[in-house]
Formats: C-alpha cells, sequence, structure tokens
C-alpha cells in the first residue's frame, strides 16, 4: 500500500465518518498552494472553505502566532489579558461597531448572535416572556449545533438530530415580500432577522442586487435586528471587507468566524453597538477559550494583512476574470452550465442532476491536473481560492479548468 492510501486508511478506520474527502493527503502549505505527502502541487481552490483568505501559512501570521505562543497562551477570562483589549478595539474600529464577543467556531459565534438577539427582544423591545421569533433564510448553513440545525432545511443536517430548538421561522431567500409579510404578522415577536450575504454552502447564492437593503429597512422599520453571517463571505472573500457592503448596509449584529484568524486558529467574534451588547452580563455568555491571548494576536494581524496586501480589490478584480472566462467556456463545454458569485467566492453549476456523479468526478480529474475544489449540493462546484492569488496565477488555474473539460468532453 502506498503512503497516501495508509493515511486515508487510518481516517476511515479510526476517524468518524463525518466528511467525505477527496483523496489527496496533504502535508505542507504556502500561499496559494498545498502539497501532498508525494511532493505533488496543487492549486488550492476551496481554502478550507475561506479559513485561509490570506493564502497558507502566511508568514506574518505564523509570526504572530510563534511569538504569542512563546509568550502566553491562556489565561480563561477570569482574568485580563496583554492582547485580548487590543485586539478587541482594532477589530471594532476596523468594522464600526461599540463592541465584540469573542468567540472560537463560527457555529459558537452564532450561536452568541442569537442568545444576544433574544435577550434583546426580551429586555429591549419587550417581546412577551417565552415567545421570541428568529427569522431565517431557507437554504441557509449557519453551522452544526443542536439549534442551528434546528431551523436548517437540509436533511443530512437535520434528520435523527432532533427534538429540535423552537423559536425560528424561516422565509425563501431573495424574496424581500415573504421577510415582509411575516414581518406584517409577527413583528412584535421578532427580534431578529438572520441571513448570509451570500449562501456559500447552499452553492454560492447571490441574491438579487438590493435584497440586502431591502432587507434592512423592513428590519429598522419593525425594529428587529439585522444578523449577518459573514463568516463565509467575510474578510475579503467578495471584493469588499464585508459582503454587505456592497450595498452599503448597516447590521445590527455582525457575526466573524474562519479568515479572522488566516487559517492559524480558531477564531470567531461577534460584534454589536452597545444598545444591543450591553444586555449580556457577567456569568450570562462565555467560552474558556474565546477571547485568549494566542486568538487575540493571530486575529490582529491576519486582518492588518487583509488590509496592508489590499486583498479586497485583488479579489473584485480576479473575480471579474474568472467569471468572464468561465462564462466563454461554458458556451464551448456543455459541462458547464453557468458561473456565478462575486469577488473570488464563486461556483460553477454541472450540467447534470444533483444526484450525479459528475461534479465529483470532475473535481477528482482537476485533482489529478493539479488544482483541488470541492462539489457542494452535488452538481455545483465552489471556487473560492486564497485571495493573494495574481492575475497569471488565475490564469494557469484558468487553463487546468479548460484542460480537465476538454478532457471530459471526449
Ligand atoms: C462555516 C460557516 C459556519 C460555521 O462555522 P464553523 O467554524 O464550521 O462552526 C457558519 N456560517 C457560515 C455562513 C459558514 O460558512
Amino acid at each position: 500500500m502506498g503512503k497516501s492510501a495508509e493515511l486515508i486508511a487510518l481516517e476511515e478506520k479510526y476517524g468518524a465518518h463525518n466528511y467525505h474527502p477527496l483523496p489527496v493527503v496533504l502535508e505542507k502549505g504556502e500561499g496559494i498552494y498545498v502539497w501532498d505527502i508525494d511532493g505533488k502541487k496543487y492549486f488550492d481552490f476551496l481554502s478550507a472553505y475561506s479559513a485561509v483568505n490570506q493564502g497558507h501559512c502566511h508568514p506574518r501570521i505564523i509570526k504572530a502566532l510563534k511569538d504569542q505562543a512563546e509568550k502566553l497562551t491562556l489565561t480563561s477570562r477570569a482574568f485580563y489579558n496583554a492582547e485580548l483589549g487590543k485586539y478587541e478595539k482594532f477589530i471594532t474600529e476596523l468594522f464600526g461597531f461599540d463592541k465584540v464577543l469573542p468567540m472560537n467556531t463560527g457555529a459558537e459565534a452564532v450561536e452568541t448572535a442569537l442568545k444576544i438577539a433574544r435577550k434583546w427582544g426580551y429586555e429591549k423591545k419587550e417581546i412577551p416572556a417565552g415567545e421570541a421569533i428568529i427569522v431565517v433564510c431557507k437554504d441557509n448553513f449557519h453551522g452544526r449545533t443542536t439549534t442551528i440545525i434546528s431551523f436548517s432545511n437540509d436533511e443530512d443536517a437535520r434528520k435523527n438530530f432532533n427534538p429540535y430548538t423552537s423559536g425560528f421561522e424561516a422565509v425563501e431567500y431573495n424574496d424581500v415580500e415573504a421577510l415582509k409579510q411575516l414581518f406584517a404578522d409577527k413583528a412584535d415577536k421578532i427580534c431578529g432577522f438572520l441571513v448570509e450575504p451570500i449562501q456559500g454552502e447552499a452553492g454560492v447564492n447571490v441574491p438579487s442586487e438590493g435584497y440586502l437593503k431591502a432587507c434592512e429597512e423592513l428590519c429598522k422599520q419593525h425594529n428587529v435586528l439585522f444578523i449577518a453571517d459573514e463568516i463565509q463571505t467575510g474578510i475579503a472573500r467578495t471584493g469588499k471587507m464585508l459582503a454587505i457592503d456592497h450595498e452599503n448596509i448597516d447590521a445590527d449584529v455582525l457575526i466573524l468566524g474562519k479568515a479572522v484568524s488566516g487559517g492559524a486558529y480558531p477564531v470567531s467574534a461577534v460584534l454589536a453597538n452597545d444598545e444591543v451588547m450591553n444586555v449580556i452580563k457577567p456569568g450570562q455568555h462565555g467560552s474558556t477559550y474565546g477571547g485568549n491571548p494566542l486568538a487575540a494576536a493571530v486575529a490582529m494581524e491576519a486582518l492588518q494583512v487583509v488590509l496592508d496586501e489590499k486583498l479586497a480589490d485583488n479579489s473584485e478584480k480576479l473575480g471579474q476574470i474568472f467569471r468572464a472566462e468561465i462564462t466563454k467556456m461554458a458556451e464551448e463545454f456543455p459541462l458547464f452550465k453557468s458561473v456565478r458569485g462575486k469577488g473570488l467566492l464563486n461556483a460553477i453549476l454541472i450540467n447534470d442532476t444533483p444526484e450525479s456523479e459528475t461534479a465529483w468526478n470532475f473535481c477528482v480529474a482537476m485533482k489529478d491536473n493539479g488544482l483541488l475544489a470541492k462539489p457542494t449540493h452535488g452538481n455545483i462546484i465552489r471556487f473560492a481560492p486564497p485571495l493573494v492569488m495574481n492575475e497569471e496565477q488565475l490564469n494557469e488555474c484558468l487553463a487546468i479548468i479548460r484542460k480537465t473539460a476538454e478532457e471530459f468532453q471526449k
């Protein structure tokens, strides 16, 4: 058995089968590239679901990680630490909020936002006890906790994990009228509207222009918190620092994760202004690792890298090129139906049923040609490379995609 088959067998035998990875074993990463254990080099077009927007093992982020790791890693929030306050000032000023609540994973940050919204609903909006509603969108993905999957409509994510948490109502995504109707009926009990500015896991669903702005206005009108889950779309991924910046939206609650730390350490955050955040008092929420000095130091550097390297502008520019080229390919190759996305968060729709193996097989073929991407929801392939790519490298990648499509036609 080859080394890579051996390592795959280990994961199969000793690890829970909660993922279905492409058959490639990676051991090294640098910038936009990863290498497998046989030394074969690949373009990474997943970027760990947009957690490594700054590129793999960014030297500045790794230096911040190492320096802080040698000084102090964890104190718990029972004490103050020398990094947290600096980070809190930095991230709140960067995104324009009064306060941040630091957590570790995306799902935890979503849970935090839901708890804040409910508490605000009872204590500020005066919703009758026990009746608060949070509105979510169909086909959402917000993480894997019991509460979060309670308002998912993905059978795989939900089935047999019941009983579910109540207090959520789903509306169609990209349907202002549906939200308007629900608010007209129940706004007195609604404390929050939780939305992904682009639905990532659902297959890079980009809403119509103006949708998010209209939702923001409805929220203002009905005193409902607009809660933006930018865990995947944020940190320059879609061509702006935040995806809601495309429509100049001020979220009441902003949820960040993934690329906040550039892939070096789990860091997530919930941002809000005092009127909302101050509903949380000591003892009411927390996390042992949340806000630890290692996380704070890493996140500060990772965010500064995004600014210094102007990754949002680069993402915008390369995204235009990517979609233009794939649109041309879609005219040539019946395999490609269309391409959609914003900045460097894009998806190619494959011309086959969601149940078919075509998208998976195409990803395996791209892997053999040196490019790693993964299907999401059957016949959709997400393309989300690190944002530190340049135009020449993108053209190399487009050539690989073209070559794979040509081979696939045969
Ligand atoms: C990845 C993701 C999450 C969950 O983050 P984890 O760190 O995996 O818990 C939540 N919301 C969105 C939009 C995501 O893409």
